[in-house]
Protein backbone atom coordinates (compact mmCIF):
# COMPACT_ATOMS: atom_id res chain seq x y z
CA UNK A 1 0.00 0.00 0.00
CA UNK A 2 1.54 3.30 -0.65
CA UNK A 3 2.55 5.71 0.85
CA UNK A 4 4.92 3.28 2.88
CA UNK A 5 2.83 2.64 6.19
CA UNK A 6 4.52 -0.66 7.03
CA UNK A 7 6.12 -1.07 10.39
CA UNK A 8 8.41 -3.15 8.17
CA UNK A 9 11.68 -1.41 6.45
CA UNK A 10 11.60 -0.63 2.78
CA UNK A 11 13.48 -2.63 -0.04
CA UNK A 12 15.42 0.55 -1.42
CA UNK A 13 17.65 0.56 -4.97
CA UNK A 14 19.89 3.00 -5.77
CA UNK A 15 20.52 3.93 -9.23
CA UNK A 16 23.59 5.56 -10.29
CA UNK A 17 24.20 6.29 -13.96
CA UNK A 18 27.82 6.18 -15.12
CA UNK A 19 29.42 7.35 -18.03
CA UNK A 20 33.19 6.79 -18.23
CA UNK A 21 33.52 6.48 -13.92
CA UNK A 22 36.70 4.47 -13.98
CA UNK A 23 38.04 6.74 -11.79
CA UNK A 24 35.53 7.32 -8.68
CA UNK A 25 33.45 4.04 -9.34
CA UNK A 26 35.18 1.74 -7.13
CA UNK A 27 35.31 4.76 -4.31
CA UNK A 28 31.67 5.58 -4.80
CA UNK A 29 30.67 1.64 -4.63
CA UNK A 30 32.80 1.48 -1.06
CA UNK A 31 30.57 4.22 0.13
CA UNK A 32 27.23 3.31 -0.94
CA UNK A 33 27.70 -0.37 0.41
CA UNK A 34 29.01 0.76 3.75
CA UNK A 35 26.12 3.30 3.96
CA UNK A 36 23.56 0.92 3.00
CA UNK A 37 24.85 -1.89 5.40
CA UNK A 38 24.87 0.38 7.92
CA UNK A 39 20.80 1.64 6.97
CA UNK A 40 20.44 -2.50 7.00
CA UNK A 41 21.36 -2.68 10.29
CA UNK A 42 19.77 0.72 11.97
CA UNK A 43 16.54 -0.91 10.01
CA UNK A 44 15.70 1.62 8.26
CA UNK A 45 16.13 -0.28 5.04
CA UNK A 46 15.50 -3.96 4.13
CA UNK A 47 18.24 -6.70 3.90
CA UNK A 48 18.31 -7.00 0.20
CA UNK A 49 18.31 -3.54 -0.53
CA UNK A 50 20.72 -2.77 -3.03
CA UNK A 51 22.90 -0.55 -5.27
CA UNK A 52 22.47 -0.75 -9.48
CA UNK A 53 25.18 0.96 -11.09
CA UNK A 54 24.01 2.01 -15.07
CA UNK A 55 26.83 2.06 -17.53
CA UNK A 56 25.48 4.18 -20.66
CA UNK A 57 27.71 2.77 -22.70
CA UNK A 58 31.26 3.67 -21.78
CA UNK A 59 34.19 3.14 -23.93
CA UNK A 60 36.33 2.80 -20.41
CA UNK A 61 36.77 0.08 -18.20
CA UNK A 62 33.46 1.28 -16.12
CA UNK A 63 31.93 -1.85 -16.67
CA UNK A 64 34.45 -3.99 -16.31
CA UNK A 65 34.90 -2.52 -12.93
CA UNK A 66 30.90 -3.25 -12.16
CA UNK A 67 31.06 -6.58 -12.66
CA UNK A 68 33.88 -6.93 -10.39
CA UNK A 69 32.24 -5.37 -7.89
CA UNK A 70 28.84 -7.34 -7.99
CA UNK A 71 30.70 -10.14 -8.26
CA UNK A 72 32.54 -9.00 -4.61
CA UNK A 73 29.20 -8.02 -3.38
CA UNK A 74 26.03 -9.32 -4.70
CA UNK A 75 24.38 -5.84 -3.24
CA UNK A 76 26.25 -4.03 -5.97
CA UNK A 77 24.38 -4.95 -9.23
CA UNK A 78 25.21 -3.58 -12.60
CA UNK A 79 22.94 -2.63 -15.83
CA UNK A 80 24.25 -2.10 -18.97
CA UNK A 81 23.33 0.13 -22.30
CA UNK A 82 24.11 -0.89 -25.34
CA UNK A 83 25.47 2.67 -26.44
CA UNK A 84 25.11 5.99 -24.56
CA UNK A 85 22.28 7.65 -24.66
CA UNK A 86 22.85 10.39 -22.23
CA UNK A 87 22.64 10.82 -18.84
CA UNK A 88 18.50 11.20 -18.37
CA UNK A 89 18.21 8.20 -20.58
CA UNK A 90 20.48 6.11 -18.42
CA UNK A 91 18.56 7.60 -14.94
CA UNK A 92 15.21 6.31 -16.41
CA UNK A 93 16.52 2.87 -17.44
CA UNK A 94 18.05 2.56 -13.93
CA UNK A 95 14.52 3.80 -12.55
CA UNK A 96 12.29 1.14 -14.33
CA UNK A 97 14.47 -1.57 -13.91
CA UNK A 98 14.62 -0.79 -10.42
CA UNK A 99 11.52 0.13 -9.82
CA UNK A 100 10.46 -4.23 -10.83
CA UNK A 101 12.73 -4.91 -7.13
CA UNK A 102 12.31 -2.11 -4.73
CA UNK A 103 9.71 -0.31 -2.65
CA UNK A 104 11.46 3.12 -3.07
CA UNK A 105 14.15 4.03 -5.21
CA UNK A 106 17.00 6.76 -5.49
CA UNK A 107 18.93 8.26 -8.06
CA UNK A 108 22.15 9.45 -7.35
CA UNK A 109 25.12 10.73 -9.77
CA UNK A 110 28.21 8.25 -9.65
CA UNK A 111 30.70 11.04 -9.03
CA UNK A 112 30.20 11.63 -5.19
CA UNK A 113 29.36 15.22 -5.16
CA UNK A 114 26.03 14.78 -3.80
CA UNK A 115 26.03 13.92 -0.16
CA UNK A 116 25.39 10.34 0.39
CA UNK A 117 24.66 10.75 3.91
CA UNK A 118 21.26 12.73 2.74
CA UNK A 119 20.00 8.95 1.64
CA UNK A 120 19.14 8.53 5.42
CA UNK A 121 17.13 11.64 5.73
CA UNK A 122 15.78 10.63 2.20
CA UNK A 123 14.78 6.86 3.66
CA UNK A 124 12.81 8.57 6.99
CA UNK A 125 11.12 11.14 5.01
CA UNK A 126 9.95 7.59 2.79
CA UNK A 127 9.00 6.11 5.79
CA UNK A 128 7.15 8.81 7.16
CA UNK A 129 4.51 8.69 4.01
CA UNK A 130 6.48 10.58 1.54
CA UNK A 131 6.53 9.49 -2.01
CA UNK A 132 8.86 11.78 -3.52
CA UNK A 133 11.76 13.04 -2.07
CA UNK A 134 13.98 15.91 -3.33
CA UNK A 135 17.48 16.40 -2.52
CA UNK A 136 18.53 20.23 -2.17
CA UNK A 137 21.91 21.80 -2.64
CA UNK A 138 22.12 23.86 0.49
CA UNK A 139 25.23 25.47 -1.49
CA UNK A 140 26.96 25.53 -4.44
CA UNK A 141 30.26 27.14 -3.68
CA UNK A 142 31.66 24.27 -4.55
CA UNK A 143 30.98 24.27 -8.00
CA UNK A 144 32.11 26.74 -10.36
CA UNK A 145 31.46 30.55 -10.38
CA UNK A 146 30.19 30.01 -14.40
CA UNK A 147 28.61 26.74 -13.19
CA UNK A 148 26.66 28.49 -10.52
CA UNK A 149 25.89 31.59 -12.50
CA UNK A 150 24.94 29.59 -15.80
CA UNK A 151 22.30 27.39 -13.01
CA UNK A 152 20.78 30.08 -11.38
CA UNK A 153 19.66 31.61 -14.69
CA UNK A 154 18.43 28.72 -15.79
CA UNK A 155 16.35 27.98 -12.46
CA UNK A 156 14.94 31.37 -12.48
CA UNK A 157 14.42 31.37 -16.39
CA UNK A 158 12.11 28.40 -16.13
CA UNK A 159 10.60 29.57 -13.15
CA UNK A 160 9.35 32.46 -15.43
CA UNK A 161 8.47 30.41 -18.28
CA UNK A 162 5.83 28.81 -15.78
CA UNK A 163 7.89 25.38 -15.35
CA UNK A 164 7.12 24.04 -12.00
CA UNK A 165 11.12 22.60 -10.89
CA UNK A 166 12.34 22.66 -7.51
CA UNK A 167 15.09 25.29 -7.12
CA UNK A 168 18.69 24.01 -6.83
CA UNK A 169 17.55 20.37 -6.77
CA UNK A 170 19.60 18.37 -9.31
CA UNK A 171 18.72 14.47 -10.50
CA UNK A 172 19.29 13.62 -6.53
CA UNK A 173 15.82 12.07 -5.52
CA UNK A 174 13.95 9.52 -4.02
CA UNK A 175 10.57 8.15 -5.14
CA UNK A 176 8.26 5.76 -4.04
CA UNK A 177 7.44 2.73 -6.15
CA UNK A 178 4.64 4.15 -7.44
CA UNK A 179 5.84 7.54 -8.48
CA UNK A 180 8.28 5.72 -10.51
CA UNK A 181 5.50 3.52 -11.83
CA UNK A 182 3.40 6.94 -12.49
CA UNK A 183 7.15 8.26 -14.34
CA UNK A 184 6.72 5.52 -16.96
CA UNK A 185 3.51 6.73 -18.02
CA UNK A 186 5.30 9.52 -19.54
CA UNK A 187 6.40 8.72 -23.28
CA UNK A 188 8.22 11.68 -24.07
CA UNK A 189 11.30 11.20 -25.73
CA UNK A 190 12.87 14.92 -24.86
CA UNK A 191 13.42 13.76 -20.91
CA UNK A 192 14.05 16.25 -18.28
CA UNK A 193 13.23 14.27 -15.44
CA UNK A 194 13.48 17.86 -13.08
CA UNK A 195 10.63 18.92 -14.97
CA UNK A 196 8.00 15.57 -15.15
CA UNK A 197 8.55 14.58 -11.24
CA UNK A 198 7.10 17.03 -10.22
CA UNK A 199 4.09 16.94 -12.89
CA UNK A 200 3.75 13.55 -10.96
CA UNK A 201 2.01 15.38 -7.71
CA UNK A 202 1.63 12.63 -4.85
CA UNK A 203 3.18 13.92 -1.59
CA UNK A 204 6.41 14.99 -1.72
CA UNK A 205 8.93 17.01 0.92
CA UNK A 206 12.86 18.40 0.26
CA UNK A 207 15.84 17.37 2.06
CA UNK A 208 18.98 19.89 2.34
CA UNK A 209 22.47 18.39 1.66
CA UNK A 210 25.75 19.55 1.09
CA UNK A 211 27.47 19.75 -2.55
CA UNK A 212 30.84 18.65 -3.02
CA UNK A 213 33.44 18.70 -5.87
CA UNK A 214 33.61 15.85 -8.08
CA UNK A 215 35.29 12.75 -6.45
CA UNK A 216 37.33 12.54 -9.40
CA UNK A 217 37.48 12.94 -13.11
CA UNK A 218 35.68 15.49 -15.05
CA UNK A 219 32.26 16.49 -15.78
CA UNK A 220 30.61 14.58 -18.28
CA UNK A 221 28.88 17.96 -19.28
CA UNK A 222 30.56 20.44 -21.02
CA UNK A 223 29.21 23.75 -22.09
CA UNK A 224 27.69 22.16 -24.98
CA UNK A 225 25.97 19.91 -23.41
CA UNK A 226 24.44 21.62 -20.76
CA UNK A 227 23.10 24.22 -22.95
CA UNK A 228 21.72 21.58 -24.94
CA UNK A 229 19.97 20.52 -21.72
CA UNK A 230 18.81 23.94 -20.74
CA UNK A 231 17.00 24.44 -24.28
CA UNK A 232 15.59 20.87 -24.18
CA UNK A 233 13.86 21.82 -20.60
CA UNK A 234 12.69 24.71 -21.47
CA UNK A 235 11.36 23.70 -25.12
CA UNK A 236 10.32 20.68 -23.53
CA UNK A 237 7.61 22.32 -20.97
CA UNK A 238 6.77 25.93 -22.49
CA UNK A 239 4.92 27.22 -25.03
CA UNK A 240 5.90 31.22 -23.59
CA UNK A 241 8.46 31.70 -25.86
CA UNK A 242 6.14 30.95 -29.11
CA UNK A 243 3.64 33.66 -27.60
CA UNK A 244 6.42 35.86 -26.95
CA UNK A 245 7.08 35.52 -30.79
CA UNK A 246 2.69 36.63 -31.36
CA UNK A 247 2.73 39.17 -28.32
CA UNK A 248 5.74 40.73 -30.95
CA UNK A 249 3.88 40.84 -33.45
CA UNK A 250 1.02 42.99 -31.59
CA UNK A 251 3.32 45.12 -30.58
CA UNK A 252 4.92 45.79 -33.98
CA UNK A 253 1.35 46.02 -35.55
CA UNK A 254 0.97 48.84 -32.90
CA UNK A 255 3.84 50.49 -33.80
CA UNK A 256 2.90 50.44 -37.28
CA UNK A 257 -0.56 52.39 -36.17
CA UNK A 258 1.81 55.32 -35.17
CA UNK A 259 4.50 55.64 -37.83
CA UNK A 260 1.61 55.24 -40.23
CA UNK A 261 0.20 58.32 -38.74
CA UNK A 262 3.85 59.74 -38.58
CA UNK A 263 4.39 58.84 -42.47
CA UNK A 264 0.96 60.21 -43.49
CA UNK A 265 1.30 63.67 -41.61
CA UNK A 266 5.15 64.03 -43.34
CA UNK A 267 3.66 63.12 -46.61
CA UNK A 268 0.69 66.21 -45.82
CA UNK A 269 2.98 68.86 -44.70
CA UNK A 270 5.05 67.60 -47.62
CA UNK A 271 8.18 66.75 -46.17
CA UNK A 272 8.37 63.44 -47.20
CA UNK A 273 10.22 62.27 -50.45
CA UNK A 274 7.82 60.93 -53.04
CA UNK A 275 7.73 57.16 -51.81
CA UNK A 276 8.97 57.23 -48.92
CA UNK A 277 5.64 56.71 -47.36
CA UNK A 278 4.51 53.82 -48.98
CA UNK A 279 7.85 52.17 -48.17
CA UNK A 280 8.01 52.41 -44.64
CA UNK A 281 4.08 52.00 -43.78
CA UNK A 282 4.65 48.77 -45.86
CA UNK A 283 7.86 47.42 -43.87
CA UNK A 284 6.23 48.13 -40.62
CA UNK A 285 2.35 47.15 -41.12
CA UNK A 286 3.63 43.49 -43.13
CA UNK A 287 6.70 43.57 -40.68
CA UNK A 288 3.84 43.12 -37.87
CA UNK A 289 1.92 40.63 -39.74
CA UNK A 290 4.69 38.21 -40.70
CA UNK A 291 5.37 37.79 -36.79
CA UNK A 292 2.04 37.74 -35.39
CA UNK A 293 1.36 34.81 -38.50
CA UNK A 294 4.58 32.96 -37.21
CA UNK A 295 3.44 33.64 -33.57
CA UNK A 296 -0.21 32.11 -34.60
CA UNK A 297 1.54 29.07 -36.70
CA UNK A 298 3.37 28.49 -33.25
CA UNK A 299 0.75 28.33 -31.19
CA UNK A 300 -0.72 25.35 -33.18
CA UNK A 301 2.82 23.38 -33.59
CA UNK A 302 2.91 24.07 -29.68
CA UNK A 303 -0.63 22.14 -29.35
CA UNK A 304 0.67 19.45 -31.76
CA UNK A 305 3.89 18.61 -29.79
CA UNK A 306 1.81 18.79 -26.61
CA UNK A 307 -0.44 16.02 -28.24
CA UNK A 308 2.52 13.89 -29.80
CA UNK A 309 4.00 13.91 -26.12
CA UNK A 310 0.68 11.73 -24.88
CA UNK A 311 1.58 12.67 -21.17
CA UNK A 312 -0.66 10.58 -18.95
CA UNK A 313 -3.43 13.16 -18.23
CA UNK A 314 -3.60 12.47 -14.36
CA UNK A 315 -2.55 9.93 -11.38
CA UNK A 316 -4.36 8.57 -8.69
CA UNK A 317 -3.20 9.23 -5.06
CA UNK A 318 -5.92 7.18 -3.32
CA UNK A 319 -8.93 5.56 -3.99
CA UNK A 320 -11.71 4.86 -1.67
CA UNK A 321 -13.66 1.37 -2.09
CA UNK A 322 -14.42 -0.58 0.99
CA UNK A 323 -14.70 -4.42 1.34
CA UNK A 324 -12.51 -4.95 -1.66
CA UNK A 325 -9.00 -6.03 -2.69
CA UNK A 326 -7.55 -5.47 -5.84
CA UNK A 327 -5.37 -8.17 -7.88
CA UNK A 328 -2.41 -5.26 -6.65
CA UNK A 329 -3.24 -5.51 -2.93
CA UNK A 330 -3.57 -9.53 -2.80
CA UNK A 331 -0.20 -9.64 -4.74
CA UNK A 332 1.08 -7.18 -2.04
CA UNK A 333 0.14 -9.14 0.73
CA UNK A 334 1.56 -11.88 -1.08
CA UNK A 335 5.02 -9.92 -1.51
CA UNK A 336 4.73 -8.99 2.19
CA UNK A 337 4.49 -12.45 3.35
CA UNK A 338 7.42 -13.34 1.75
CA UNK A 339 9.20 -11.02 2.94
CA UNK A 340 8.84 -11.09 6.28
CA UNK A 341 9.26 -14.67 6.14
CA UNK A 342 12.71 -13.69 4.60
CA UNK A 343 13.36 -11.62 7.36
CA UNK A 344 11.98 -13.77 9.91
CA UNK A 345 9.87 -11.44 11.42
CA UNK A 346 6.31 -13.23 12.08
CA UNK A 347 3.92 -10.37 12.22
CA UNK A 348 2.08 -10.20 8.74
CA UNK A 349 2.21 -6.93 6.78
CA UNK A 350 -2.43 -7.77 5.44
CA UNK A 351 -3.03 -8.60 8.76
CA UNK A 352 -2.24 -5.55 10.84
CA UNK A 353 -4.42 -3.65 8.10
CA UNK A 354 -7.97 -2.81 8.14
CA UNK A 355 -10.32 -4.52 5.72
CA UNK A 356 -11.35 -0.55 4.58
CA UNK A 357 -8.62 1.32 2.49
CA UNK A 358 -7.82 4.25 3.62
CA UNK A 359 -9.17 7.24 3.54
CA UNK A 360 -8.45 9.61 0.71
CA UNK A 361 -9.56 11.47 -2.30
CA UNK A 362 -8.99 10.47 -5.98
CA UNK A 363 -6.73 12.99 -7.53
CA UNK A 364 -7.03 13.94 -10.62
CA UNK A 365 -4.63 16.60 -12.15
CA UNK A 366 -5.09 16.91 -15.56
CA UNK A 367 -2.60 19.00 -17.91
N1 LIG B 1 26.36 10.55 -17.23
C1 LIG B 1 25.76 9.54 -17.98
N2 LIG B 1 25.74 9.67 -19.36
C2 LIG B 1 26.23 10.77 -20.01
C3 LIG B 1 26.81 11.80 -19.22
C4 LIG B 1 26.85 11.66 -17.83
O1 LIG B 1 25.28 8.54 -17.44
O2 LIG B 1 26.17 10.81 -21.23
C5 LIG B 1 26.39 10.42 -15.76
C6 LIG B 1 27.74 10.62 -15.12
O3 LIG B 1 28.47 9.43 -15.06
C7 LIG B 1 27.37 11.12 -13.73
C8 LIG B 1 26.08 11.86 -13.96
O4 LIG B 1 25.58 11.44 -15.23
O5 LIG B 1 27.12 10.05 -12.84
C9 LIG B 1 26.25 13.37 -13.96
O6 LIG B 1 27.31 13.76 -14.79
P1 LIG B 1 28.43 14.80 -14.35
O7 LIG B 1 28.79 14.59 -12.93
O8 LIG B 1 29.55 14.72 -15.33
O9 LIG B 1 27.66 16.18 -14.53
P2 LIG B 1 27.79 17.50 -13.62
O10 LIG B 1 27.68 17.08 -12.19
O11 LIG B 1 29.11 18.08 -13.94
O12 LIG B 1 26.63 18.34 -14.07
MG1 LIG C 1 28.69 15.74 -11.24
Amino acid sequence: MQPWTSEMPPMIGVVVPCYHEEEVLPETAKRLSVLLEQLVEDKLIAMNSYVLFVDDGSKDRTWAIIESLHETNSRLRGLKLARNTGHQNALLAGLMTAKEDADAVISIDADLQDDIEAIREFVVQFRAGYEVVYGVRDDRSTDTRFKRGTAQIFYKLMSRLGVDIVYNHADYRLMSKRAVEYLAEYTEVNLFLRGIVPLIGLSSTQVRYKRYERFAGESKYPLRKMLGFAIDGITSFSVRPIRMVTATGFIFLALSIIVALYALIAKISGQAFPGWTSIVLSIWFVGGVQIMCIGLVGEYIGKIYKEVKRRPKFHIEQLLRSGWMSEDRQEEAGQSESASQEQGATELRVASEPAVERVGSVGTRSR
